[in-house]
């Protein structure tokens, strides 16, 4: 258990009740509790209107990465959205790591939430509302299988069309997954195992849960439009910049994707992962591309490193 702490609770409560899945502990409320008691009101702007936002970051054999960069994108997405908590950024900081420490997972999956939350007299006005903080870690989880890791994601290009930034900032990390959600559909209908959408244009956008790169002449590109700047993402263009790549974001056509020597998708939950089949195509000669196994493999070395990782529970 974190010994540290400040905002720590009374001990007693059974963290982990190790019977629900995922197993983990979440912090809501002013309390920690097990995942299988974190709940909701129904009555949350959150839950009735999608009106939040949140962050992922994950924690690799005892460290968290890339931390300063989730909790920066936390609250500019909060600023946007106009909600404030009581919470400093230490404070969220010092939650999240409880979290995990509380958990006794080595490798999480930890998100950090902020809903519009509740007003007392259910008023329509959101600037009645009191922001909600959730925090919580469960078991670390990947967009793809061991499996999918090694030979490449089978991926289906949707019709479906992204919420545009006009309507939406992509900026603020969201719950706005309907689009997602049906591009997955229309994915496993075509016997995909995961989908991209497009943007208002027509060109690639993202997918549920990651952004996309191509690799083509070994340079690197991705979608700039109406897509969230994942930190992922943003790893590979400071990965690429110590190994001499060149990387851009600018539109990539549905034509540049099923034309590139490679492809990858990126997200907080798997890293960098390799695709090798789009829409029943395979992509060059539909094995793992040699610069897609080099970011991988320099992307999880980083993990260790104190530069770019800070560890759950100091030494
Ligand atoms: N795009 C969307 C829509 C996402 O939800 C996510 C992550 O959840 C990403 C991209 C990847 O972002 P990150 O690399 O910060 O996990």
């Amino acid at each position: 258990m974190h010994k540290s702490s400040t905002v720590l609770p009374t001990i007693g409560v059974r963290y982990c009740d190790g019977r629900s899945y995922p197993d983990g502990v979440a912090y809501m409320d002013n309390q920690y509790l097990p995942m299988s008691e974190a709940k909701v009101s129904v009555l949350d702007w959150g839950l009735l209107h999608s009106d939040a936002t949140y962050d992922t970051v994950h924690v690799w054999e005892g460290r968290f990465f890339r931390l300063d960069l989730h909790l920066d994108r936390f609250f500019s997405g909060m600023e946007r959205l106009r909600m404030k908590l009581t919470l400093s950024r230490a404070e969220i900081e010092e939650v999240l790591k409880n979290c995990v420490a509380l958990s006794g997972h080595k490798s999480a999956y930890v998100e950090m939430i902020c809903t519009r939350g509740t007003s007392p007299t259910f008023s329509r006005d959101p600037r009645q509302a009191e922001n909600r903080f959730i925090a919580f870690a469960v078991p670390f989880g990947s967009v793809a299988n061991k499996e999918q890791l090694e030979r490449g994601l089978h991926v289906a290009v949707s019709e479906t069309v992204r919420i545009p930034p006009k309507s939406i900032d992509p900026r603020i990390k969201n719950y706005h997954w309907l689009d997602l959600v049906k591009g997955l559909f229309d994915a496993y209908d075509s016997g995909a195992e995961t989908a991209l959408v497009l943007d208002s244009n027509g060109n690639v956008a993202e997918g549920p849960g990651f952004n996309v790169f191509i690799v083509k002449g070994g340079r690197l590109n991705t979608p700039e439009y109406g897509v969230l700047p994942g930190i992922t993402r943003q790893t590979v263009f400071d990965l690429c910049g110590e190994l001499g790549l060149q990387a851009r974001a600018s539109d990539v056509s549905r034509e540049e994707l099923r034309d590139a020597d490679e492809i990858f998708i990126t997200s907080t939950a798997g890293g960098i992962m390799p695709v090798t089949c789009v829409d029943k195509t395979q992509i060059a000669d539909g094995k793992v591309g040699k610069v897609t196994r080099q970011l991988m493999d320099i992307y999880w070395q980083k993990h260790a490193d104190p530069a770019w990782s800070t560890p759950v529970v100091s030494p």
